[in-house]
């Protein structure tokens, strides 16, 4: 798989914009079929179980519950350990009220037991390892079900569905952090279409006012009727338009990924003459889409997670079906307000109104663009670094600070040189220094973009 994607990498770094673009309908096509299949035997069902009503739901819940945490306790050695060293056995747990006795894990727990998670049987769950680093610097590495995978993308299709969006068929702008350049080109036709899909993949990286005239150009031509966004791009973009008064009407956009700031809605509503649809997600196994409802609730997908808030609105969530690697009450480093329920929609599922968490901070580049700092934490991924803040000092200037493991080379520093490149171009200066640890915030989190400089855009 490492071999084919190294495969794939090199063969789109030296490929003609055609061939991208080939290459992009080709992973439309894959794309279809999936959803075809998930269509056909796990939509219903996920739709039915999301409208029962809630004690149905919480029952069920709690049967899928026992059974992980039985699992949990027969086959994966961490939790054996911890509940042996708790005296708890997994018959303790009767409701869904009990699982306060099992503590929460942390993302450090996980660095340091990662062997110890993963279940001995894990091989029969067909899982795949998978990583993310979310707003922070560290990245954290995991195993995933192949049936938990699939469960994450009938939640977005869901999510879809209920927009009345067929990803499949609609017309679609999709802004995306990875449709890069290859390094060493002109910077030019930041765009890729995907022919089957009907799709066209916006750079989000590369957002001067000539790529986004262009942009804009595609969209009048093309009339797509929805798009999905980082809200910071999708804000970036619809300033532009504003600011020049031009005029593009969409169904919807989708965003997520970051907070959807008043200020960002109104700016992207005004561009787009439409409504802003947000769902919150990450990448470990719990919440991949609690997408908004029409009321503008965030809905918890309760069949793949249980969801808990603690006192300060942290999230603790439960994975429901990730069996290879159970995360039992795992803490996610986001806070929302708190759960309610009885939703005007009519869905019964609980919810939550307002995400606090995942603030990123902006990289701006020499050369006009702005570019969130969210998934710059690829950077670091697979170059020997346990640890990397970014911090922007003025406009020609960025410091890396990172914490190198044992083996970290200066191979690896080229790496992760030419990874920064690629996103920020050849016209800022870089400097790499090596640190003990990364400083927190006083929140006691860590910040992966600091930007010291005023921002050219008003947020
Ligand atoms: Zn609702």
């Amino acid at each position: 798989m490492y071999q084919t994607n190294k495969i794939v990498q090199a063969l789109y770094k030296y490929s003609p914009k055609f061939i991208h673009d080939f290459m992009y309908s080709v992973h439309g096509l894959i794309k279809i079929s999936q959803h075809n299949m998930i269509k056909k035997n796990y939509l219903n069902n996920f739709e039915k179980i999301e409208n029962l009503p809630l004690e149905e739901i919480k029952s069920l819940q709690f049967e899928k519950l026992k059974k992980m945490i039985n699992h949990s306790y027969k086959n994966v050695p961490f939790y054996r350990n911890l509940f042996t060293n708790l005296q708890l056995d997994p018959g303790d747990i009767k409701s869904l009220d009990d699982m306060k006795l099992i503590p929460t894990l942390k993302k450090n727990d996980i660095l340091k037991n990662y062997d110890d998670l993963i279940a001995l049987n894990s091989i029969q769950f067909n899982p795949t390892q998978r990583s993310t680093g979310g707003t922070t610097g560290t990245s954290l590495s995991f195993l995933m079900d192949e049936r938990n995978y699939t469960l994450r993308e009938t939640e977005l299709l869901n999510h879809w569905k209920q927009h009345s969006y067929n990803s499949d068929k609609d017309r679609s702008i999709v802004f995306r952090a990875d449709v890069l350049i290859p390094r060493g080109r002109k910077i030019k036709k930041a765009w890729r279409y995907d022919l089957l899909r009907k799709t066209y993949h916006f750079s989000a990286y590369y957002t001067s006012e000539d790529i986004l005239f262009e942009y804009y150009s595609i969209m009048k031509n093309f009339r797509p009727k929805y798009m999905q966004a980082l809200p910071s791009t999708a804000y970036i973009f619809a300033k532009y338009l504003n600011q020049n008064n031009y005029k593009i009407n969409l169904n919807k956009v989708f965003t997520s990924s970051e907070i959807l700031y008043e200020s960002y809605r109104n700016e992207i509503e005004r561009a787009f003459n439409c409504e802003i649809i947000d769902h919150y997600g990450h990448g470990e196994p719990g919440t991949y889409v609690a997408g908004q409802c029409k009321d503008g609730n965030y809905h918890i997908p309760c069949s793949n997670v249980y969801f808990e808030i603690s006192n300060d609105g942290t999230i603790i969530e439960t994975s429901l079906n990730n069996y290879s690697m159970p995360f039992i009450r795992y803490e996610i480093e986001d806070r929302v307000d708190k759960i309610f329920y009885n939703c005007g929609c009519g869905k019964q599922t609980p919810y939550f109104k307002k995400i606090f968490g995942r603030v990123s901070d902006y990289l701006v580049t020499p050369d006009g663009r702005t570019i969130t700092g969210i998934g710059f934490d690829q950077v670091f991924k697979g170059t020997n670094i346990l640890n990397g803040q970014i911090i922007q000092t003025d406009l020609n200037h960025i410091n890396i600070n990172i914490v190198p493991q044992e083996n970290y080379s200066e191979y690896n520093k080229n790496e992760l040189l030419n990874k920064l490149r690629e996103r920020l171009g050849n016209d800022i200066k870089i400097s790499i220094n090596i640190v003990e640890r990364i400083d927190l915030t006083p929140g006691g989190k860590q910040k992966l973009v600091i930007s010291k400089i005023n921002k050219s855009t008003n947020f």
